[in-house]
């Protein structure tokens, strides 16, 4: 068995953040915390490679200080500013082909991939659950992603971390939504990082609180007090840039075309969301902030043949139309 030491002490070399270890078991004690935000990850490593004994967890720290908003953006989510999955990805690829010339092993590389990686950072002693269901990690808070190596080296497994939230409530209180029903519970029909990219009808009650964002919602991480000290670790990846923000008004005017070369090797436009839940989003975002001038914008999408476009169409223009 390798000692697992032998395996942490890369992480600088290859700008991981931190590394921990476990075995490759099913995730038997995994359903319980499982959060539905996309799909259903899979709690088998060893259907993705037959033979795994271990599971090396890997984190990037995204944290980062990004230019202020210029006033026609809408807010994108900072760990959506840039695609870290990718560089992750790219990072724990580089660990294992030098890991695979030292123990000739086989491995599989995944960041935001089919695994389910909370529960799997939480058995390698990465993080803990939050409140707000999720990882924080001890050093970084939450702005962490989250990527594995699947081997079939024996490594020494790390101890699960059990550290929790304690009394602490601020995230659920925070909430604009109410979506983190009670702790580690949270209701993702009634979030706004999960409704944001879904083809989904947005409760009233919900639009009118979504504020300026254009993509994702980060408020319940903004305010958590173990992210107080978040310090970035690394520039902002050049591959998927897109930043802290984005022209309201350019993304109603995105074709398909424009929209793949501007967000396509971003997470956004590369696997997680149609066009038109990106301008449903902006037109939720220019109500929010009473834009009258979008009214014009706005009313070419009353008789759109997207009937989710044009619903949210007819009642944005209802409700700009009262402030004037
Ligand atoms: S992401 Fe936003 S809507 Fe979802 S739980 Fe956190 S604060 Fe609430
Ligand atoms: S805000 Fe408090 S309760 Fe919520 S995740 Fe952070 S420490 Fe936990």
């Amino acid at each position: 068995m390798i000692r697992n030491e032998e395996i942490k002490q890369l992480a600088p070399i290859f700008g991981i953040d931190a590394i921990g270890i476990t075995s490759a078991e099913d995730l038997i004690d995994a359903r319980r915390l499982r959060v539905a935000y996309r799909g259903f990850p899979s709690y088998h490593p060893r259907s993705f490679l037959k033979k795994a004994r271990s599971v090396i967890v890997g984190i990037e720290n995204y944290y980062a200080r990004g230019r202020p908003l210029r006033p026609e953006e809408g807010e994108i989510a900072r760990y959506t500013w840039s695609n870290y999955y990718y560089d992750l990805r790219t990072r724990l690829k580089e660990l294992a082909r030098f890991l695979k010339r030292a123990y000739q092993m086989r491995f599989r590389v995944f960041s935001n991939g089919p695994l389910a990686e909370k529960p799997l950072a939480v058995k390698a002693g990465i993080g803990y659950y939050g409140k707000h269901t999720i990882i924080i990690n001890e050093k970084f808070g939450s702005w962490i992603v989250i990527g594995e190596i699947l081997t079939d080296l024996e490594i020494e497994p790390d101890q699960p971390e059990e550290n929790d939230c304690g009394d602490c409530r601020i995230c659920i209180d925070a909430c604009p939504t109410r979506a983190i029903e009670k702790p580690y519970q949270l209701n993702w029909k009634r979030c706004i990082q999960y409704l944001s990219n879904h083809r989904v009808e947005i409760p009233l009650e919900i639009r009118r609180v979504w504020g300026n964002r254009l993509y994702g919602c980060t408020t319940c991480q903004e305010v958590c007090p173990k992210n107080s000290r978040s310090r970035p670790t690394h520039s902002i990846p050049e591959y998927g840039y897109v930043g802290p923000g984005f022209s309201l008004y350019e993304v109603l005017m995105l074709d398909e075309e424009r929209y793949r070369r501007r967000f396509g090797s971003n997470q956004i436009g590369a696997r997680w969301m149609e066009l038109a839940c990106l301008k449903r989003n902006a037109i939720l975002a220019l109500v929010n902030r009473g834009e009258k001038s979008a009214l014009n914008h706005i009313i070419r999408f009353e008789d759109d043949p997207d009937p989710m476009l044009k619903e949210i169409a007819r009642w944005a223009v209802e409700e700009l139309q009262r402030w004037i």
